[in-house]
């Protein structure tokens, strides 16, 4: 992922963000809605597609960091002792609910609370009650760019692709998106009953497709090779990177050219979740059907066995 910590300035705003209400919507999911005078200025309503902000949880001592809005944040932010740095991870903004005061920021958290795919920010979003504090990272209105990578210009088809992490962000997407392109969205979850309501523009069709404990990508691969009318070959496969894969039209974790064919005219595909899957497809769509750069955004949310920043 690009680094979103360098040149913060008025672009950002570091928001102190209080827990207002928590929701169970799903097994796997807690939805959170974070209130604080700060937010008023905080993101862009209408036009938030797959906008990711960081979240800074607190340490033990339950102090929050306190770091002010400028373009040394981050520096101030890994300067501090360990122990008072809490810990900091990266979500999409489900929704951007009221105006000024009473503006809320609504984050979805996935609960992956089994041994061994457990980590601090989906243990706290799993107690969080109101009056819980974090700290919130992200645009401040009116700047639209840094931190969003759905960007999918003249296409008239659009493919959507991701795992329970990327449920938010496909979700908003769904709802930002001007009518025009058609287009599918494949949403792998743990279970069925995680399977939300999720409105739809004209011409798209939402796919959840419930794992029910198989494992990562195991419906997810298959279902979007086969609406692409491509064979699947080889198992799902992890590129040896030390994080996880991030290829978009301006940045590539990879260092690869892709070769720019523009193999199918039209398509744009934009597919996030574990890296490994991600991998996969991504070896798929490029190699099978030859998608230029411009047409692709392929982004590792998360990888087995490692923690996220
Ligand atoms: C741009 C972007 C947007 C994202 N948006 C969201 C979002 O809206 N909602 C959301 O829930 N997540 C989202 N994520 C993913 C989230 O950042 C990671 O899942 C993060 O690792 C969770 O932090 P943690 O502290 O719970 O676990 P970590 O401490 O990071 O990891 C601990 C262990 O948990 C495993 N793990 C991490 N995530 C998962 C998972 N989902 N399922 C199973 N095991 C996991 C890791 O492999 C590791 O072994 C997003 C990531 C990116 C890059």
């Amino acid at each position: 992922m690009p680094s979103d910590t360098g040149g913060a300035s008025s672009s950002q705003v570091i928001a102190t963000a209080t827990v207002d209400r928590v929701e169970r919507i799903s097994p796997s999911f807690a939805r959170v809605w974070f209130r604080g005078p700060d937010l008023a200025d905080f993101g862009n309503p209408g036009r938030t597609f797959d906008q990711r902000i960081k979240v800074i949880l607190p340490p033990p001592s339950g102090r929050l960091p306190r770091l002010s809005a400028g373009s040394d944040w981050w520096t101030q932010w890994q300067t501090l002792p360990e122990a008072a740095r809490g810990v900091m991870r990266t979500y999409s903004i489900r929704d951007i609910q009221g105006e000024g005061a009473d503006t809320s920021i609504v984050v979805d958290f996935v609960l992956h609370l089994a041994e061994g795919l457990a980590g601090p920010a989906s243990r706290w979003a799993s107690l969080a009650a109101p009056g819980d504090r974090v700290l919130l990272f992200g645009p401040r209105r009116g700047v639209i760019g840094s931190g969003l990578e759905f960007r999918p210009a003249d296409a008239t088809t659009v493919l959507l692709a991701g795992d329970e992490t990327a449920a938010p962000a496909i979700a908003r997407i769904l709802l930002d998106l001007e009518p025009g392109p058609g287009g599918a969205a494949f949403i792998e979850v743990p279970t069925a009953s995680d399977a939300l309501p999720l409105p739809a523009p004209p011409g798209f069709e939402v796919r959840w497709l419930p794992r029910n404990g198989s494992s990562y990508g195991a419906r997810l691969i298959p279902a979007v090779l086969e609406q692409l009318g491509v064979r699947q070959h080889g198992a799902v496969q992890d590129a040896a990177t030390e994080f996880p894969v991030w290829e978009t039209p301006s940045y590539s974790s990879l260092g690869e050219e892709l070769s720019g064919a523009d193999g199918r005219p039209g398509l744009y595909a934009w597919i996030a979740g574990e890296s490994g899957v991600v991998t996969t497809l991504r070896r798929h769509l490029v190699r099978d059907l030859g998608l230029a750069r411009s047409q692709v955004a392929f982004m590792g949310y998360w990888r087995i066995g490692r923690a996220g920043s």
